[in-house]
């Protein structure tokens, strides 16, 4: 079957949930939004659910049903958009908890689903999403006498622990939340790793859960392998793939793997990034397509049955450097055509 191997460490994203776990006094939750960035929602939120998590966060009402498909009830379930319209028989169905942000998403929630569970975000200065201090002060009364279940923001610069962002955001929040009793959620993983002032009464890391910084010491989770269908042998002066990007200057082996940028693998590593054999490094040669990437195989002893394309020697984030862009986007782009191994 010419498909890439996606193995995911459900053991290791439970290790790396209990590592930032231990760094706080406070719950924690995990973020499992776009399919658990990429690895799998229901596998992954089981896993931890087994290790003790029992709150969740994901961005959209559908991701919130399908969630609670998988974890059964018990867990709680918050939903970052908020009471969308159209969303009430599904945040009733599946027993969700919406964080509200913004007036109209109030009302519209008293309204459709008086006495459900939901939550508040505030917006502290990222200008994404949220309540901002005038919205706040017109549903204040309104809204604490229903209970709110938690209080959240989202910080803008937290895998940068020196930026300022960090403090005004922070102070903004308590001032938002001041003189309320509502529990209170400011971090996610930067912020988790920031330290006690940003924690509150729950941190809600996502990218560390799945090895990714600003969590450097964060366990590996994935490892993706590329089969390889053809070999070829080129004379120098010949090229490679679209363009002919690639003119092979010496004798030369180019292994063409099953992947490509269908699968998540961006064309921009074309010509930058590497696949790896083992400990040692095979270039890509020219450009990646959609379905395929050729590989400079001609420094490796022998032509292997695969080459890695994510593996400890080559993280998410690693390969997000020869992409211009960073881990987040690696894993949330990995794409449904993987052979999925859960180990
Ligand atoms: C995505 C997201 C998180 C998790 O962020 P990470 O940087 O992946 O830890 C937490 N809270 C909100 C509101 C988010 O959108």
């Amino acid at each position: 079957m010419p498909t890439g191997t996606l193995t995911i460490d459900l053991s290791a994203i439970v290790r790396n949930w209990r590592a930032l776990d231990a760094m706080t006094k406070v719950e924690t939750a995990a973020v499992v939004k776009a399919d658990g960035y990429g690895l799998g929602a229901a596998r992954v939120a089981r896993a931890l659910a087994g290790a003790g998590a029992r709150v969740f966060f994901v961005a959209i009402a559908e991701e919130g049903a399908a969630l609670r498909r998988a974890l059964g009830e018990g867990p709680e379930i918050m939903i970052g958009s908020g009471h969308m319209a159209g969303d009430a028989r599904l945040l009733k169905e599946a027993a969700l908890t919406p964080l509200l942000n913004a007036p109209e998403q109030f009302e519209r929630h008293i309204a459709a689903l008086p006495g459900h569970p939901f939550g508040l975000q505030f917006d502290t200065g990222m200008n994404r999403l949220g309540l901002e201090p005038d919205d706040w002060g017109a549903i204040r009364g309104a809204a604490l006498a229903e209970g709110p279940r938690i209080a959240i923001s989202h910080l803008a610069c937290a895998d940068d622990p020196s930026h300022p962002m960090n403090s005004a955001q922070l102070s903004m929040f308590k001032q938002m939340i001041a003189d309320t009793n509502i529990p209170a959620s400011l971090a996610a993983t930067g912020g988790t790793l920031i330290g006690p002032a940003h924690h509150f009464d729950m941190c809600r890391p996502g990218i560390g859960l799945y090895g990714g910084l600003p969590f450097a010491d964060a366990e590996p989770v994935v490892r993706l392998s590329l089969p390889v269908i053809q070999t070829r042998r080129l004379s120098p002066g010949e090229s490679v793939g679209y363009s002919a990007t690639f003119t092979a200057e010496r004798p030369t082996v180019i292994a063409t793997v099953s992947g490509g940028y269908a699968d998540g693998l961006f064309r921009a590593i074309s010509g930058s990034g590497v696949l790896w054999a083992g400990d040692i490094p095979a270039p890509i040669a020219g450009r990646v397509s959609m379905d395929l990437i050729s590989v400079d195989v001609t420094d490796l002893p022998e032509v292997p049955d695969a080459l890695d394309v994510l593996c400890p020697r080559q993280t998410p984030d690693d390969l997000a450097a020869a992409a211009g862009t960073i881990g987040y986007e690696i894993l949330a782009s990995l794409g449904s055509r993987h052979d999925r191994i859960y180990a």
